[in-house]
C-alpha cells in the first residue's frame, strides 16, 4: 500500500530510494534528478534513431505491430545489433507486459534489441519493482514511451475474477499476486458485458494511471510531456494491439 497515493499496487515513496539498481548507477541518482538524462548526456546513445519524441515512439510501435500482424516483419541484424549496443543502451519504448508466453513484446512490435525496455509479470500490474524499472528507463535510458500491455483471456486476471467473485483460493504466491489486480476486477464488476474482458480492459487503465502518478521520477516527467504513457490490448487471434489510452 502506498502512503502516498493509497494505491495497494504500488508504493510510490520508498521504490525511488532502496531500489539497489540504482546505486549500481554510481551515486548519479541524488545529483541528476529531474536534470537532463544522464546517460543521454554522457552521450549513450547506441542507437540514435531511438532518440525520438513519445509521439514519434508511438507511431514506430504501431507501425511495427502493422508488420507484426501482416508477418511483414524486418529482419534483424542482431550481430550488429550485439556489436552496437555492448556499451550502452537507449530504447524507445518500455513495456509492462503479461508474463503469458503467448505475448511477446519484441515480437509484437517487430522490433530488434535495444528498442524496448520490458518489465514481465503475470497480469502486468505496476508494483514498486515495475515503476522503479520504469524509473529507471524514463531517467537514466531517456527512454519516451511507456506501455502497459493487456491482453485476452489473461489467466491472472481470470484468477482474479475467481478470488474477487468465487472467493476461490489459490495455493502458494498466487493471492498475493491477484490482490494487485482486485481493484481492476472490481472496477469492472457493474460493467455490461463480458467481466474478464472489461476486468483486463481496467487492469490496464489502472495500471497507466498508477505509472503516471508514480512519484517523483515519473510523475515529473509526465507533468513535463517528455514522456507518455499509453495502455494497449493484445489480440491473441490476429497479433492485433487494440490501444485503449
Ligand atoms: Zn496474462
Amino acid at each position: 500500500m502506498c502512503t502516498q497515493c493509497g494505491n495497494p499496487s504500488v508504493n510510490h515513496a520508498p521504490a525511488w530510494s532502496r531500489r539497489h539498481f540504482l546505486k549500481l548507477a554510481g551515486g548519479m541518482a541524488a545529483g541528476l534528478a529531474f536534470s537532463s538524462r544522464a546517460l543521454l548526456a554522457a552521450g549513450e546513445t547506441p542507437k540514435p534513431e531511438n532518440v525520438i519524441s513519445p509521439d514519434e515512439a508511438f507511431e514506430r510501435l504501431k507501425t511495427g505491430n502493422r508488420r507484426y500482424v501482416e508477418s511483414a516483419m524486418k529482419r534483424h541484424d542482431f550481430l550488429a545489433e550485439r556489436k552496437a549496443l555492448i556499451g550502452g543502451q537507449n530504447p524507445f519504448a518500455g513495456v509492462l507486459s503479461c508474463a503469458d508466453s503467448r505475448v511477446g513484446p519484441e515480437y509484437v512490435f517487430d522490433t530488434g534489441l535495444g528498442d524496448l525496455f520490458v518489465v514481465r509479470v503475470a497480469g502486468n500490474f505496476a508494483d514498486e519493482d515495475a515503476v522503479a524499472s520504469f524509473e529507471y528507463a524514463v531517467q537514466f535510458l531517456g527512454t519516451p514511451l511507456l506501455v502497459v500491455l493487456g491482453h485476452e483471456k489473461c489467466g491472472a486476471v481470470d484468477a482474479a475474477i475467481k478470488t474477487v467473485k468465487d472467493g476461490a483460493e489459490l495455493p502458494g504466491h498466487l493471492p498475493q499476486l491477484v490482490e494487485h489486480i482486485r481493484p481492476a476486477v472490481e472496477a469492472a464488476l457493474p460493467e455490461p458485458g463480458s467481466l474478464l474482458d472489461n476486468a483486463i480492459r481496467e487492469n490496464v487503465l489502472l495500471t497507466v494511471k498508477n505509472l503516471k502518478t508514480a512519484t517523483p521520477v515519473i510523475s515529473q516527467y509526465v507533468a513535463q510531456n517528455k514522456i507518455r504513457i499509453i495502455g494497449g490490448i493484445y489480440k491473441l487471434s490476429d497479433g492485433h494491439v487494440e490501444w485503449v489510452i
